[in-house]
């Protein structure tokens, strides 16, 4: 059997296992400070651990999972990682700069089973679900390349978070504990493809975090083309599971919708749009398609894109019309995986 990433360890486990070997539990703090505040590259410089329970950690755990094989882009613009991970699965994590931001983008599984029509992961197919040490630890080699923490963690990489919902609400909380990383609740996104489960779990997790809902379409036919899971949760379900989430938490979600030419992208869509949001305390993004080749779809011109935000903004809903950043790397949602595999 492989040893556990320690990454993957909450405080309290890690204090259990302390215990089991006959430490004090404040051990576990002192690793975790060694682990996310230090950064230690190895055990041996954890010198104020006891020698025979350093030997007990290493035989228990792995202090690194996730091999990094590949950086595309140069620092201070978006950068893309691509690890390998130690069955020799690949995945990849993004990071994204802007001003006083530094945010890294994970992922939460190798492939997806979501099978969206304009994602190259979705294409892919799914091999497994990551574990949460291997997604901790996706945000660790990030902040070895930005030389400092990230600000904000978004899980809008490859796979569906809410499809591994256990191991990602655990990494979760250990990336935010200030114990570790301390990375605040509201500086950390969750993005679904709309698994109504998980968005009423998450409803009752009590953390701070943003949820954000990725829409696509404004009706059930067309939104069932592009994710073919909008026929398990179609969009009246999936509404009333974001109004009910909103009621419960007092959070605003953030609706994201990719703007694809001669599909998505007419004025009768952005009013159908408009209808379907407007009873909702929300924010919109609008995301222009980043070409994949396994999908047909263009981006839009920035005419038809800036009279659809146009329209949202006139009906009062909050709209930003996001760049996709990661498109002039192969960034977007497992381009880089999908190509070197
Ligand atoms: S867009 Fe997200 S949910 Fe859809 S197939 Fe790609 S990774 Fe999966």
């Amino acid at each position: 059997m492989s040893p556990v990433p320690i990454h993957g360890l909450l405080l309290e486990e890690l204090e259990a296992f302390c215990k089991e070997q006959g430490q004090p539990s404040f051990r576990a703090k002192q690793i975790w400070d060694w682990l996310y505040v230090k950064r230690a590259a190895s055990l041996d410089e954890m010198k104020n651990l006891p020698a025979p329970f350093r030997a007990q950690l290493a035989e228990n755990f792995s202090f690194q999972c996730l091999e990094k094989l590949e950086i595309k882009g140069a620092p201070g613009e978006t950068q893309k990682l691509l690890l390998k991970l130690v069955d020799g699965e690949l995945i990849e994590a993004v990071l994204i700069p802007a001003r006083t931001r530094r945010t890294v983008c994970v992922s939460t599984q190798v492939g997806c089973k979501m099978a969206c029509a304009f994602c190259a992961s979705g294409q892919c197919g799914f091999r497994r679900n990551l574990t949460a040490g291997e997604i901790v630890e996706q945000v660790l080699l990030a902040t070895d390349v930005y030389g400092e923490r990230p600000t904000n963690i978004v899980y809008m990489g490859v796979g569906e978070p809410f499809d591994n919902y256990d191991e990602t609400l655990k990494s979760v909380r250990i990336l935010n504990h200030p114990d570790g990383l301390g990375i605040g609740a509201r500086k950390i996104t969750i993005s679904t493809s709309g698994v109504i489960p998980g968005i009423e779990r998450l409803a009752g997790e009590g953390l701070q975090v943003e949820l954000s809902v990725s829409l696509h379409a404004p009706e059930n036919e067309l939104r069932s083309k592009l994710m073919p899971l909008n026929k398990r949760y179609p969009l009246d379900a999936l509404m009333q599971a974001c109004a009910d989430y909103t009621a419960k938490t007092k959070r605003i979600i953030t609706f994201e919708y990719t703007l694809i030419k001669d599909l998505n992208n007419s004025a009768a869509q952005a009013r159908q749009l408009v209808k379907l949001l407007k009873k909702f305390s929300c924010r919109v993004n609008l995301i222009p398609l980043s070409p994949v080749e396994e999908f047909a779809g263009e981006r839009p011109d920035s005419e038809t894109m800036k009279a659809f935000f146009q329209t949202l903004e006139k009906a009062g809903i909050n709209t930003t019309l996001r760049d996709s950043k990661g498109s002039a790397l192969k960034a977007a949602c497992g381009q880089l995986r999908a190509r070197s595999l």
